[in-house]
């Protein structure tokens, strides 16, 4: 009985351990998710887009700006900036959204980053789906994760369907290079490339071919 009684206190004394080790780990875990984004920006926080700064930033209560991540839309002196910018005013301004952040949650100049979904609709799937932006990832790991397998889908569709960005008409390069390992397609000689090594870089014949790998247009030389 009494043998009974102790292994019974003793399992006891391990779910109760157990239990203060879940929490204590959940505490981690939510102190340093407070710690990346800031005290008042929790995972999936939903907040009233109150203005769109372009076609991928918008403007939350209390003035901090959300870049839309893993998608990048034209420049204001670049075609297509007004549609893009358009687009996603229609889809998300006084609209309440859910914020996604990922893992780095706020960019160099400080905008939070994550994903924008406006009731069932993913902000980014959209716009890409139009043809308004290009995917924009930084590594092959970044192609293993759901929501940029989404918006590379989604490229892809607008890019068969010749829609948005890939309706213009552009005059092509002999060839496209792009360093190995890295996801910016550059027109040849661009500097942001570097020389040309075939070690370092790989040759495109057409831009289609490397962005339907998901890399984007280098910003400079704009290819
Ligand atoms: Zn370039």
């Amino acid at each position: 009985m009494a043998r009974r009684f102790n292994r019974l206190m003793s399992r006891r004394g391990k779910i109760i351990k157990g239990t203060v080790l879940v929490l204590l780990t959940a505490t981690i875990v939510c102190y340093r998710l407070a710690d990346d984004i800031g005290l008042d920006f929790k995972p999936d926080d939903r907040w009233r887009i109150v203005n769109v700064i372009d076609g991928d930033t918008v403007e939350l209560p209390g003035g901090e700006h959300l870049r839309l991540a893993n998608i990048d839309t034209p420049e204001v002196d670049a075609p297509l900036y007004e549609e893009a910018k358009q687009f996603l005013t229609e889809l998300a301004l006084g609209k309440t959204a859910r914020v996604e952040y990922i893992k780095q949650r706020r960019d160099k100049y400080g905008r939070l980053l994550g994903y924008l979904y406006i009731d069932s609709i993913f902000a980014g799937e959209a716009i890409l789906e139009k043809g308004l932006g290009y995917l924009m990832i930084f590594s092959n790991n970044d192609l293993n994760r759901r929501p940029v397998q989404k918006l590379l889908a989604a490229q892809r569709r607008a890019m068969k369907a010749k829609t948005g960005l890939f309706a213009l008409e552009r005059t092509p390069e002999d060839y496209y290079t792009a360093g190995r390992g890295r996801f910016r397609l550059h027109r040849p000689g661009c500097e942001s490339a570097g020389r040309f090594r075939p070690d370092r870089h790989r040759l495109f014949d057409t831009r289609e071919e490397a962005l339907y790998e998901g890399l984007s247009p280098c910003r400079k030389c704009r290819p």
